[in-house]
């Protein structure tokens, strides 16, 4: 086997323009800004990973800008000169040394594993257990915009095929109006296609108790984290009282987090994302917690590029709790390629890529064209 030892870590901020803005409750982009890292080993392999977060700070705590600093500053004087088999040595020193940042973390622990996986020569599930599905349904994510625009975009996309189910973004706005909106989508899709809700955490405790029941009569069939990450006890009220399932999202970042979650039965879904528990194997635990609590999971998204939605994807195959299928449209919505192949979407479902590793290539040239200056 070549020579495993990690000599360089490199990072490339990236700013990716989308097909259209992507709206939040609280903010808006128009373009994903990407943090590459590259991790490479003196016998020749590269091993990436990304970090990311949907559009800026807002989600958790960090930008790409607070990860290069705290990566190049801090994790790559530890990875350095490690070898990339030395996973959990690696993530235990730098753990030691940077505490939560854990989407940072999750760059980084993506790279070792595509690395590692590279040097063996097998794909980045391999290193997981295998798989046990191949590809997973990706539902579409829909702004916070009026009804008739964002019901224009999902007929679009259920005309052309591509998409049977949409989440909508919630909390832009005033609750009543805002429940109105929704419900007028929901009842126009009710029949054809699944409609899911994000409120991001806007609401408190009155507000939710006040209006989901609204929404569950108008046919949604999910609600994601109605209130702040931190709230897990109404939470577990809120799926108390509603018929519909209730999603953990910002509740959900560790393995304890799950742990947690599943004993105050304060939600039906997992949401799992590579992203902001700390890579690939949190990842997995937080999986294996929900199977034994007999709790299903869905692959949600960061609105990562193609690298980290190819790492979810693969973590997504490999956990034999993710049966509510996925939101990894990230790439989809991106207006440009980065990759010389991109990721297979067909019929509503993103397939795994064959290969080592992840199992995709960089397009050098693309790189050079959305590198930030
Ligand atoms: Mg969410």
């Amino acid at each position: 086997m070549s020579d495993l030892r990690i000599d360089r870590v490199e990072t490339v901020l990236l700013d990716v323009p989308l097909r259209r803005a992507h709206r939040f409750a609280r903010t808006e982009m128009d373009a994903q800004p990407v943090l590459l890292v590259f991790l490479r080993t003196a016998g020749g392999i590269t091993g990436v990973g990304e970090g990311v977060v949907p559009g800026g700070p807002w989600w958790g705590g960090e930008s790409v800008e607070t990860m290069q600093l705290v990566i190049e500053r801090h994790m790559a004087p530890i990875v350095t000169g490690r070898n990339v088999d030395d996973m959990a040595g690696i993530l235990g020193d730098i753990t030691d040394v940077v505490a939560g940042n854990l989407f940072a973390k999750a760059a980084v622990e993506v790279a070792l594993h595509d690395a590692q996986a590279r040097c063996l020569d097998v794909p980045v599930h391999t290193l997981l257990g295998g798989t046990v599905r191949e590809s997973v349904p990706v539902t579409w994510a829909l702004g916070t915009e009026p009804a008739p625009v964002v019901l224009e975009e999902a007929l679009g996309k259920l005309d052309a095929g591509t998409h049977h189910s949409f989440k909508l973004k919630m909390g832009a706005q005033d609750p009543a109006a805002d429940v109105k909106r929704v419900t007028a989508i929901a009842e126009k899709l009710a029949g054809t296609a699944g409609v899911r809700v994000d409120i991001n955490g806007r609401w408190d405790r009155l507000t939710s108790l006040t209006h989901l029941p609204a929404l569950a009569e108008a046919g949604v069939e999910l609600v994601e984290q109605p209130v702040p990450g931190d709230q897990i006890e109404t939470l577990a009220e809120i799926n108390q009282t509603l018929p519909i399932p209730v999603m953990a999202d910002e509740s959900l970042r560790s393995p304890r987090d799950a742990l947690r979650l599943s004993r105050l039965g304060a939600t039906d879904v997992y949401s799992l994302k590579s992203t902001k528990s700390g890579g690939l194997r949190p990842t997995q635990n937080i999986a294996a917690i929900a199977a034994a609590a007999d709790i299903p999971c869905h692959a949600g998204t960061s609105i990562e590029s193609p690298v980290g939605t190819a790492a979810s994807l693969h973590a997504a195959c490999a956990a034999p709790a993710v049966t509510w299928g996925s939101e990894l449209f990230g790439p989809l919505l991106m207006q440009e390629e980065i990759l010389t192949t991109p990721l297979h979407y067909e019929n509503g479902e993103l397939h795994l890529p064959d290969g080592p590793g992840l199992g995709i290539d960089l397009d050098p040239d693309a790189l050079r064209a959305f590198a930030r200056s």
